[in-house]
Order: C-alpha cells, then structure tokens, then sequence
C-alpha cells in the first residue's frame, strides 16, 4: 500500500515511523519547506522555545534524558525531530520543496492523486494530511500597510538578516509567540511598542538551564525521567480541568494567575492596561515570567488603542496617534480555521472538503470524513489541546491510522471510509461538550466567526487516548476494489 504524507513536522514524521515499523514500506512525506521540522522549522524568532516540557513535548518511544532546561528552546526541539527522523530512517522519505495543491480521489482506479504546485504527482492509496492547525500566517488587514517604508515581517517568517538593534520596533499582538520574542527585542531596540488588543492570563515560567546535578539526575538515576513526564502529564489535565470547570476548578486557576500578575506588574498604569476581562483558560493561558516585566522597561509602551492604519513611518490608532517606527513585526498568530486550505481535497464524486467544511471543519475523532476515503487527517478539527501536549495526541492519531489502513489490508479492501451518522455523531458531541467550559466564553483562535469551536477537544488527553485506542471496524465502511 503507498501512504502519501504531507507535511514533515512531528505529526507527518510521528506517521511515518508508525507505518513503517509496522511494515508499511512505500511512504512518501512531501514537505513546502527545505527540510522537516514543521513548526519549529519555521517559528525560528528569538526567544522561541515549547511551553510544554520537553519530557512530556517528546515521542513515548524516543525519550531522552539530556534536555537542556524544561521547555526546550527551538533548535533543540529541530534537532530532536531530525534526530528521531534519521533514527528510524523516514528522514530520506522526505521530499522537500514541495508545495501540494490538491488531492484528489479517482473514483474508478481508487487511488488518490497528490500534486504539487509545480505540476509533480504522486499517486497512493491513502494520504494522511499532517499539515497541522498553526502553519499558515496571519496577517492582519491594516488600512496603509503597503504605504509604510520601514520593514515588516510575521513572528513564523522572522527575518534574521534584520538587525533590530538601535531600532523603534512595533509588535502586532500579544499571544504565546510575541510574549517569547518581545522580551528579547525589549532588551535590543531603542524603542518597543507593543500593540495589543486583548490581555491574557499569565502563569510563571522562568526556564533556566537546568543545574548539570539535576542533568544527571535524569540522566542515571532509573525511573526520574518517566516520573517526570508522568507528572507533567497530570500537571497538564489539571490545566483542562480548570477550563472544563471554569465556575470552580477555574477560580482556583484565575486567583494562581492573578496573583502572579499582580507581583509582576508593578506599574499601575501598565496593569490596568493588560490585565484580561475574560474568564480563565478561554485563550491560552501564557506561560512566562519575562513578558510582564519587559513592558514595565523604560523604552517600551503599551498600546490598547485600535490600530486604524499604518503611515509610511508608522503605526497609527484610533486617538490619532501616529508612533513612528522603522520596524513592524506581526505576532498576529495563524490562518487556524483554515486547516490545510488553500490545498485542495477532492473526495468521493469530486467532492471538495471546502464544501464540507464551509460551516467549519470536523471530522470522527479529528481524523476521519466521510466521502474521504482513506484520507486521515493529523492535528485536525478539534484535536487541539490547551493544556497537554500535540504530540501525546499525534501518536494516538498515528496508530490509529495504522490501525486503520492494516484493517484494508486484512480485508483486502480498497480503502476504508468512515460511516457519515458515526462522524455525525461524535461532531455532536464534542460540540455538545463545550457547554459551560471556559472555551466559549470569549472569541479565540479556537472559534469560527460564528463560533463554533473547531480547534480543540474538549475532553481531557487521557479521554483521547481512550477513544483512539483501539479503531472499532462497525464505524467504517470498506470499499471494495473495482472490478
Ligand atoms: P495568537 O495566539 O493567535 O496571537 C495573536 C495575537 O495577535 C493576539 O494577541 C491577537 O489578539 C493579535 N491579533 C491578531 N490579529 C490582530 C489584528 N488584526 N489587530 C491587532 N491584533 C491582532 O498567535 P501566536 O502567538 O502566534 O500563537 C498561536 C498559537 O501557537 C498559540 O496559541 C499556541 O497554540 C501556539 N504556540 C505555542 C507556543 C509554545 O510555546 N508551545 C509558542 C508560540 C505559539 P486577540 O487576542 O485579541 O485576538
């Protein structure tokens, strides 16, 4: 059977290791980029580094016990996927410098069609789509934006050749990649403004390398590193459970947040500018101990006035101010609804997941649509996490799929396809499973315009596991091959 994968972060290269060391051999991973990595090839800024510990943002079966500090920052993370990619041998899989346009079922020959944009194609008889939900820049719709002369970049695009250092810089947003890299560019420009539009709940993190005892500690003494990551595991589904039980689980969150909020910000004017009006957990909760501080620096200003437009100097608000900059940077995060859109997916009859998706995407278990025959998605509709770790759910989802293409093979069947009232109905409960949790209780990255939540789950890691553990063959139905 070939396996066509797209997209080489963890979630493409988790695949592919499940596949072929279950013995599938024919696997192909296309990648837009010059090499794998996926995210942490791309959110190269400074400061860049996981929020999630290492010893938990880590593959099961390829733990290591040399971590730097607790969040690792993001060459160590790169590394570590190379690393494991070369391990297990699926990094020459990789076709680089590939951008896919579309995937398409052939109805009569049962295969899919991949195609790249410069007119290359694959043919295979599954595709697992890992493009993920944060890949695809945002950038904000700023009246004058192609007016102004200075330089603007996007955190996930940052422009190293840019030396920031003397500079006036503004920064668009204030979400969990800016809050990295505005401590950095506070302690280099002349003058640092941050734009904000909505405040976030903070929790400390000071991420100090570790001390070279506690290394070896990890390192040699049996049982350390699994207790750790046994503990970072609970640590985060006790984050869930404040956002599932925001009236009383959540308070115990909030007031945690608060205080440390309010030892951090000193400065009376700069609190009352940042601190949240909305419940707890309903955005990300922000994970950083040098992001409040470097707003109380001397050269730095927070702004909360609307940006209206951008001059040919500078970044201009609704009180008519105009701040004069030489440098924008848009942290103003990712295209989420989007999933792997502009890229084309064609199903069953030509039909488009555009369409199917065009009141927001879902699918069985954020893997599975019906009329997609074995197309599987990674990092899907409602399969992101607040608190816990993607790659926990990766490898479900991986196994999962395996699970699912050994069942056509067993069965000799052409593809499998899951049964359209299965997926129907877990759509609906997942939604149904919002109700009173934190997450709707304001607009995030996570909602549609009309708010429907299609980026997270709304259960705990453990409850996903649970499900994806073992595929139940009654919720699919096998295509026989054609005659
Ligand atoms: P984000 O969380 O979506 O933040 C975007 C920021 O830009 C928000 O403050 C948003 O304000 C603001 N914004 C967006 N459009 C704007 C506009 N037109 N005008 C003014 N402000 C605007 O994006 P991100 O910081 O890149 O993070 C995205 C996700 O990536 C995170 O939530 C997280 O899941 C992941 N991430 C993870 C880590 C990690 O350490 N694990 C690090 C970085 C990112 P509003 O809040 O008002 O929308």
């Amino acid at each position: 059977m070939r396996v066509v994968i797209v997209g080489a972060g963890f979630g493409g290269i988790g695949a592919a290791i499940e596949l072929q060391r279950h013995g599938f051999r024919d696997i192909t991973i296309l990648d837009h980029g010059p090499q794998l990595g996926g995210t942490w090839r791309d959110n190269s800024y400074p400061g860049a580094a996981c929020d999630v510990p290492s010893h938990l943002y880590s593959f099961s079966f390829a733990q290591r016990r040399n971590w730097s500090r607790l969040c690792s920052p993001q060459e160590e993370i790169l590394g570590y996927l190379t690393d494991v990619a070369t391990q297990f041998g699926v990094d020459r899989l990789v076709v680089p410098d590939t951008r896919v346009a579309s995937c398409d079922w052939d109805d009569a020959r049962q295969v899919w069609r991949t195609t790249s944009e410069d007119g290359r194609s694959w043919e295979s008889e599954a595709i697992v789509v890992a493009t993920g939900q944060l890949h695809q820049p945002a950038y904000p719709t700023i009246e004058g934006a192609d007016r102004f002369q200075g330089h603007r970049f996007h955190s996930a695009r940052w422009d190293h050749d840019y030396d920031r250092r003397g500079k006036r810089v503004a920064v668009i947003g204030t979400g969990a990649s800016a809050v990295q890299f505005v401590p950095e560019i506070a302690e280099q420009a002349s003058r640092l403004f941050v734009f904000q539009r909505t405040g976030n709940w903070f929790l400390p993190r000071k991420n100090r390398a570790y001390p070279p005892l506690l290394r070896a500690i990890f390192q040699h003494v049996p049982g350390v590193q699994a207790f750790r990551r046994k503990f970072m595991f609970f640590y985060c589904e006790s984050l869930t459970m404040m956002i599932r039980h925001p009236r009383s689980w959540g308070r115990l969150g909030h007031l945690r947040s608060a205080a440390f909020m309010r030892l951090q910000l000193r400065d009376p004017e700069v609190r009352r500018k940042v601190w949240p009006d909305y419940t707890f957990g309903c955005k990300r909760i922000l994970f950083s101990s040098a992001f409040l501080p470097a707003l109380q620096r001397p050269n730095v200003e927070v702004v909360t006035e609307r940006i209206t437009s951008l001059s040919d100097r500078g970044v201009v608000t609704s009180d008519g101010v105009e701040r004069e900059v030489d440098c924008v940077i848009y942290g103003t995060g990712f295209k989420t609804n989007d999933f792997m859109f502009p890229m084309a997916i064609n199903g069953t009859g030509g039909r488009a997941l555009s369409d199917v998706w065009a009141d927001g995407a879902h699918a069985h278990l954020g893997i599975t649509v019906p009329g997609f025959p074995s197309m599987f998605v990674m990092y899907g509709p409602n399969t992101n996490t607040s608190g816990g770790s993607i790659i926990a759910y990766h490898e479900a989802q991986s196994a999962y799929i395996r699970q699912a293409l050994e069942q056509v093979a067993r069965r000799r069947a052409a593809a499998i396809e899951v049964r359209a009232e299965v997926e129907a109905a877990s759509d609906a409960e997942v939604q149904r499973s919002f109700d009173g949790t934190a997450w709707t209780r304001c607009d995030s990255w996570y909602r549609t315009p009309d708010g429907r939540i299609v980026a997270n789950w709304p259960h705990y890691m453990r409850d996903y596991f649970e499900r994806t553990r073992e595929l139940d063959p009654d919720e699919f139905e096998f295509l026989e091959p054609a005659a």
